[in-house]
């Protein structure tokens, strides 16, 4: 018997959006002006963190030590409500013919300013807490100012559950407050239904362009049946061990398709190789247009749309992947792969420059392409909706070297062999599902997470927190996924995947 627990979670629908040309115009105007809101509070900001530090080099100048003066120099930081209260007052009003510093602010939905303070307010404490230690994941920069053209177009609108300004018109339309009924590309039949039945409150929206494209991500608390528990089917299948790579997307230790075996391995699609001649084309005639002109412009939206075009499929194959997955078997197993250390900048850094730029600029692409990080994201929280559960296994487990038959170890695994040949027992596998198999089998469980939440454990979540100081040593360079070379200390380290390490170089013979 299946139980199934009612939970409230959060979860966004995303809408592909299909406006009317006069709505076009309207939603690059209510981005443009959640974008100057972010600049005008960040802007406060700055200001205030600038008359901070001035006072402290001036009293520095006067003899008191910095660290003192650091703590006595007390400057009041503006935040959502202080911006927008001096706001408010400053912003004037063009109806009135009241003179201010942004008089046309009653033409879009007051959101858009309230939204994008508050967002001023969360990247300056992002900042401030990956300064302080107290984030985890990778360091967060000075919040910068968002430029026209370079920034993300987006804004948000709340509005009174209560009295719900946005809202689903039929399946096919959504209601912006103010904006009006947008048409919608695909159907809101889903969240409609659920919406109805009284099991979905709509809590915000969120807008944004992706290329040529509008999207709204309509924010929503569900109450959904979540079940702790395995179906039969599931159970029946048990665990999956995933191995992700370059070669294939994904091979398993068993295929998704039980009557296929050839399902084992999940090709990898490339989308981005796939456009890549495409978008050559697209670059060069955009590097020939005149800087300012009209087909630069048109150039530069054909660039970015096919981006854009890239991205969609990436992310729609991904999702079909992780679904099956996290329907289909009772745990699914996952190496712990730290992304962010594996994609590291092939430039290196100026005291440390990279070696083989090129290749591992090319690696970092098909790594990125494949998307490791948003899988394990995914998998996460599908996890907890579909009554699986997500197991990690240690990032230092020699999941590729070992045979998942007899647990014997080559410890002379060339990266070049796709087969995996145990000279203990005699197996002989692809070697990717030779490495599924033993994450299926060491893998351990991951603490269970609040549901719809994307962090997988307490040590280290898909952004990579909690990451080993050790991982840094070879500067980030040709690293797919380190093994534990602990067991057989005496050899060198041993690389596990193929593209780990770039082609040997070539030399011409005859040449040297
Ligand atoms: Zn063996």
């Amino acid at each position: 018997m299946n139980c199934a627990l009612r939970q409230e979670i959060l979860r966004a629908f995303r809408f592909t959006l299909d406006p009317t040309e006069r709505q076009l115009a309207e939603l690059a105007r209510y981005a443009g002006a959640a974008r100057w809101a972010f600049n005008h509070a960040l802007a406060a900001k700055v200001a205030a963190h600038q008359e901070w530090r001035a006072q402290v080099n001036a009293l520095a100048a006067s003899g008191v030590a910095v660290e003192g003066a650091r703590k006595q120099v007390k400057v009041s930081l503006p935040n959502k409500a202080s911006v927008q209260k001096a706001w408010n007052q400053a912003k004037g009003d063009s109806r009135t013919g009241a003179d201010g510093i942004c008089p046309w602010w009653h033409e879009v939905n007051t959101y858009c300013f309230q939204s994008a303070f508050m967002d001023a307010d969360a990247a300056w404490k992002n900042w401030l807490d990956s300064l302080k230690g107290a984030r985890a994941g990778r360091q967060v920069g000075y919040p910068r100012f968002k430029k026209k053209g370079r920034c993300r177009d987006s804004f948000r609108l709340h509005h009174h559950v209560s009295k719900p300004g946005i809202r689903l018109v039929g399946y096919r339309r959504l209601r912006l407050p103010k904006l009006g009924e947008v048409r919608l590309h695909d159907s809101g039949k889903r969240l409609s239904r659920l919406i109805d039945r009284g099991q979905a409150v709509v809590q915000s929206v969120t807008v944004s362009r992706g290329g040529h494209r509008w999207y709204a991500s309509v924010l929503v608390k569900v109450q959904q049946d979540l079940s702790d528990k395995p179906t039969r089917r599931q159970a029946g299948r048990g665990t999956v061990g995933v191995d992700l790579g370059v070669k294939v997307l994904a091979a398993l230790s068993q295929p998704l398709d039980a009557a296929d075996p050839g399902t084992a391995l999940v090709p990898n699609p490339r989308h981005l190789r796939h456009a890549a001649k495409r978008l050559a084309k697209a670059q060069r005639a955009l590097a020939r247009t005149v800087k300012g002109s009209a087909r630069r412009d048109k150039a530069r939206r054909r660039v970015a749309r096919l981006h854009h075009e890239v991205a969609v499929r990436r992310k729609s194959g991904i999702h079909e992947l992780t679904k099956r997955l996290a329907t289909g078997f009772a745990v699914v197993a996952v190496e712990n792969l730290n992304v962010a250390g594996m994609t590291a900048s092939a430039r290196g850094t100026v005291e440390r420059p990279g070696r083989n730029v090129r290749q591992k600029a090319s690696l970092n692409r098909s790594i990125l392409d494949a998307a490791p990080a948003e899988i394990r994201r995914q998998l996460t929280y599908k996890t907890g909706w579909y009554g699986s559960k997500l197991a990690v296994c240690d990032r230092w487990f020699p999941s590729s070297k070992t045979c998942s038959a007899c647990g014997w170890q080559n410890p002379r695994l060339t990266l070049t062999d796709r087969e995996y040949h145990c000279q203990q027992c005699g197996l002989c596998l692809d070697r990717d599902i030779n490495a599924a198999r033993n994450i299926a089998a060491h893998a351990g469980i991951a603490p269970p997470t609040a549901p719809g939440r994307g962090v997988a454990s307490p040590v280290e979540d898909a952004r990579g927190a909690y990451v080993r100081p050790t991982i840094l040593r070879d500067r980030g360079q040709n690293v797919m996924k380190r093994e534990d070379s602990r067991s057989n200390s005496l050899l060198p380290p041993q690389r596990s995947d193929p593209l780990a390490l770039p082609p040997p170089a070539y030399t011409q013979p005859g040449l040297f």
